[in-house]
């Protein structure tokens, strides 16, 4: 449960270092830790995170999985992956056990994200365990938060009513715009979201729909 949960009281406080295997720049000026800028919230066994640097190389992306188990398995993994492919494959990708509903601002400084995905999201069927569900309109505004404007949130699942929900939820938010057409189908991250997903392999073999939507982060507002 969330009180055995690790998480650093602000973003500053982190220690990256265990999660990723970036080589430490050695130029004699301080380095400056290279950032995650993509999260996969509920990265379950991890297939997004690990196909994802084909389509975004060098970039740095955090699995975020709230099962110990199903966590730990994606970090040997990940570390396998490492072992096999020599060099700095796999560098930046890492995973955490936290859970993504409570602590996101811990783990993210404000703007910091250029992507996150919400991939196969847990429906929570019933009425009166919607509030469970990983979008929500506070959840909205975390996601917004740690986004950086022009970012994109992905979403995709296979239950139809879950996908209204979580639109509506967007849509609704002053500080998402949702993406069509082009924007959408140009984006390489989504064949991945639908193909590499552990979850979206389940429904292509099962012959089911696969629902997807994309908002991008909007500028802030100005005040006057
Ligand atoms: N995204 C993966 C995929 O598409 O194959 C896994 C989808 S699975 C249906 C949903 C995952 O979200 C589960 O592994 C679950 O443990 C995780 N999860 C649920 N609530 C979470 C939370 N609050 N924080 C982090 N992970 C969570």
């Amino acid at each position: 449960s969330d009180h055995q949960l690790v998480y650093p009281p602000c973003p500053a406080d982190m220690d990256w270092s265990k999660h990723f295997s970036s080589p430490i720049s050695t130029s004699t000026t301080t380095p400056e830790e290279k950032r995650v800028e993509v999260a996969d919230i509920g990265c379950g066994f991890g297939g997004l995170i690990i196909s994802l640097p084909k389509v975004l190389p060098g970039v740095r992306m955090l699995g975020m999985e709230i099962r110990t188990q199903v966590t730990e398995y994606v970090d040997e993994r990940i570390r396998a992956l490492r072992r096999l492919a020599g060099g700095e494959a796999y560098a930046d990708v890492g995973v955490i056990r936290a859970n993504a509903m409570k602590f996101l601002p811990n783990f993210f400084e404000r703007s910091q994200l250029q992507k996150v995905f919400l991939c196969f999201p847990d429906p929570h069927f019933k009425a009166r365990k919607h509030k469970a569900r990983i979008v929500s309109p506070t959840l909205a505004s975390e996601y917004a938060y740690v986004l950086a404007p022009a970012g994109v949130l992905y979403t995709i699942t296979d239950v139809e009513d879950l996908h209204h929900w979580m639109a509506k939820h967007f849509d609704e938010h002053p500080l998402f715009e949702r993406l069509i057409g082009e924007e959408v189908d140009g984006d390489v991250c989504i064949a991945v979201m639908r193909t590499d997903t552990e979850e979206g392999k389940k429904v292509e073999r099962n012959g089911g729909r696969k629902f997807v939507a994309c908002w991008r982060r909007r500028e802030d507002p100005e005040w006057v």
